[in-house]
């Protein structure tokens, strides 16, 4: 592991050498002269790689490999606060974790390279009132028509607002024909008030704030907040964030992607009287760039972001919450694999922070932590307001089927009609999106398959097109079978939300129907302008898949259906039940959160499913037992612990070539086992052939080490990327 920044305050003087860290996915640490400026560990600073000036972070002493005589001098240093200490220490331990090179950590920190010049010289233009002489392109007209219609904007922005190159709008304004305006500073985020009146809690909302307020207070440490959905964790742990406040410290709230709502900010407002800073992929780039520079100045007091605000450079981070802490959203698969949840747990623990975990079906990982002592856990056993858990009870498709053709049972509509003819709301869930999952040739039997991935194309007939949900590969529907060229031959198999919609309508016509999915309702303004829709009632019966799950609170809605609970179940991997289950109880809480008690009706041909069992008797504590006893007999996380190694390239036989190469040299050790290769089940994948290994080690048995060794002794060839994934989630 390269862990040199050990010495946060180390300075380098005129004229001598330091190790500068590239935000580049190969590159590790490079050795530079200093100039003529004394440089400080985490300064960031432009330094000549190549024919290219990059920008960089000083990371600390040289590590010596290069004569001096050919060392480059750094360009300048950058005029913004230096990367602080404890980023530094968490990306090289973050990078030692995950056996992923240092720079591409560092460029997860520095998704901003604006944000890093001076503001100063952030200049905007806008037309001139005269225009001079000079030769107009249609490029040129394009800039200056843009400049006209809109507020100054910067070059940068201007030139991609217009669609030509930077090159132009500099012309443009060498030759006088655009102005510079200085821009004004962005307004800082207000300051949230922590003593902004809250709502009163009960007593046990008020004993776990209470623990909470005492934890931010102390140093490093683990609360789990354990509660029913709707019980009032979000309260709660504003309750933290109001310490934090109070201490005059930063707080920072990870949340699922797509939890992230505007229910949610609503909330926050409330409580704080004004909006947190966001971090999420969405912002645009200038709203990137003022947020990043107000976290490193510490002028941002909360940040509520995805799981890549983690790895924004805190001045004084007090308090980590990540809610929803079992959601798999956390974990990224591409690039740097990392779990979020698990690096912030880390990243308070080099910060001297607590961590605060919230969740209504803690992780299998958490519950075990819970266990062996090393987190607390805060129990809210009810619904806030004395608003009863919602009944759940299993249509069993065997017996009371669909008729052919449809997807819902008879038992179902009629619940659904009785809610509607109450004047009350209901949901259907499937977590699928599109018509139908798959299309075949009722001649031939030909599947209609991606191109580039080992998957089926999904019929999306809103859209009119076939898309790969993996790769994103669209086509319209073929007329003619392209196997056996039938016409009109084509089946479509299998239900997704827009089947079931399809389905409602004709169930029940005279109901406003809303369909919620990530292709159809995209970006946080639509999805905020449908939750307003459902939540003033122009909206009866919502359609949805796990999009609609997360978070959102509706008082009219009383049923919820799900059209196939057994969904999740299906493939096998390590954490089928316990997702299915959390995934399950989730959309279960959006039932009868308030006055009006719920009902959820769960559609299953396995109604004695341990999983269907547990949801049904209320028994989540024994289905976890019985879950943690299979792990622990397995040798399964979080008992033992997994890697997965990814093998890929273009071509299938060097692929295989290169991956019985380094299964030969896999290392032999006690309690490390080496499992592969095997083709993935995604053994295609935009067009890149994929094997896999997986590695099953011992709790006591070192995974680290061996595994670094292996790798670096087998080196592959630049046609083939061997990715790696400690404590994968994703088996595909
Ligand atoms: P959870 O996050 O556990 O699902 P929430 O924090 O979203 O629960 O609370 C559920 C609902 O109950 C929200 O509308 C919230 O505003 C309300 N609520 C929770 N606790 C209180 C309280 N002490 N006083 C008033 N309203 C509360
Ligand atoms: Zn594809």
């Amino acid at each position: 592991m390269v862990s040199v920044a050990a010495n946060p305050s180390r300075q380098f003087s005129p004229h001598s050498r330091v190790a500068v860290l590239l935000p580049l996915p190969l590159a590790g640490l490079y050795d530079y002269l200093t100039g003529v400026e004394s440089l400080q560990a985490g300064d960031f600073v432009a330094v000549p790689l190549g024919r290219r000036e990059v920008i960089g972070v000083v990371w600390g002493e040289a590590t010596g490999g290069v004569a001096e005589a050919k060392l480059k001098p750094v360009i300048r240093r950058l005029a913004c606060p230096p990367l602080p200490a404890i980023s530094r220490k968490f990306i090289d331990w973050v990078a030692g974790y995950t056996i992923a090179p240092p720079g591409a950590v560092l460029r997860m920190a520095m998704s901003v390279p604006q944000a890093l010049e001076p503001l100063r010289d952030l200049v905007a233009c806008r037309a001139a009132m005269v225009l001079p002489e000079i030769k107009l392109t249609e490029a040129r007209r394009r800039v200056l028509r843009v400049a006209g219609d809109l507020p100054p904007l910067l070059p940068a922005d201007l030139a991609r607002e217009a669609g030509v190159g930077p090159a132009v709008v500099k012309g443009l304004l060498e030759a006088g024909a655009l102005e510079p305006v200085p821009m004004a500073p962005p307004p800082p985020f207000a300051s949230p008030d922590p003593d902004h009146p809250g709502p009163s809690l009960s007593p046990g909302q008020q004993a776990a704030a209470d623990h909470l307020r005492q934890a931010v207070a102390g140093g490093f440490s683990v609360s789990v907040i354990d509660g029913v959905t709707g019980s009032g964790k979000t309260e709660v742990y504003f309750e933290a964030i109001a310490a934090a406040l109070a201490a005059g410290r930063q707080s920072l709230i990870l949340l699922p992607e797509i939890a992230l709502s505007a229910q949610w900010l609503e909330r926050f407002r409330r409580r704080f009287g004004v909006e947190p800073a966001q971090w999420h992929s969405e912002l645009s780039d200038a709203k990137r760039r003022d947020t990043w520079r107000a976290v490193v100045a510490g002028t941002a007091k909360v940040v509520v972001g995805a799981r890549s605000a983690l790895f924004l450079p805190y001045k004084e981070l007090g308090l980590l919450i990540v809610d929803e802490e079992h959601d798999a959203g956390f974990k990224q698969d591409d690039g740097v694999a990392y779990h979020a949840r698990d690096m912030a747990v880390v990243r308070g623990q080099l910060g001297g922070c607590p961590v605060v975990l919230a969740s209504a079906t803690p992780s299998m990982e958490t519950v075990a932590n819970i266990a062996s002592g090393r987190y607390t856990r805060l129990h809210l056993p009810d619904r806030h307001a004395g608003a009863a858990l919602p009944a759940m009870d299993l249509i069993d498709l065997r017996r009371d089927p669909p008729p052919r053709g449809f997807w819902l049972s008879p038992l179902l509509v009629k619940a659904v009609e009785d809610t509607l003819a109450a004047g009350e709301q209901a949901m259907l869930f499937l977590n699928r999106r599109g018509y139908a999952p798959l299309t075949l040739c009722r001649k031939c039997g030909h599947r209609l398959q991606c191109p580039h991935c080992t998957a089926w194309l999904v019929e999306h007939r809103g859209a009119g097109r076939m898309v790969c949900h993996h790769c994103g590969h669209h086509v319209r529907p073929p007329t003619k079978c392209p196997q056996c060229e039938a016409e009109d031959s084509f089946a479509a198999c299998g239900p997704g939300v827009e089947r079931i919609a399809e389905e409602a309508a004709h169930r029940f016509p005279n109901a406003r129907i809303g369909v919620m999915a990530s292709d159809t309702v995209t970006g946080p303004q639509q999805a905020a302008d449908f939750v307003r829709r459902v939540a003033e009632h122009e909206i009866d019966l919502l359609i949805g898949t796990q999009i609609v799950a997360k978070g959102y609170h509706f008082p009219l809605l009383t049923l919820v259906g799900v059209v196939d609970a057994d969904l999740g179940l299906d493939g096998g991997d390590l954490r089928a039940g316990e997702r299915t289950h959390q995934l399950l109880c989730q959309v279960a809480g959006r039932a009868g959160r308030a006055e009006r008690p719920g009902r959820v009706l769960l559609q299953t041909f396995q109604p004695a499913h341990p999983v269907m069992v547990a949801l049904t008797s209320g028994g989540r504590d024994d289905f976890i037992e019985a879950e943690a006893e299979a792990r622990r007999l397995a040798g399964m996380p979080p008992y033992g612990r997994l890697a997965a190694l990814i093998v890929s390239g273009p071509e299938a036989g060097a692929v295989d070539d290169f991956a019985r190469k380094l299964a030969r040299a896999a290392p032999s050790l006690e309690g490390f086992q080496v499992i592969g290769p095997a083709p993935a089940p995604l053994a295609l994948l935009r067009g890149r052939h994929r094997r896999r290994f997986l590695i099953k080690v011992r709790r006591d048995v070192a995974l680290h080490g061996p595994l670094r060794a292996w790798l670096a002794a087998v080196p592959a060839p630049s046609a083939i990327r061997v990715q790696v994934d400690v404590d994968p989630y994703g088996f595909l």
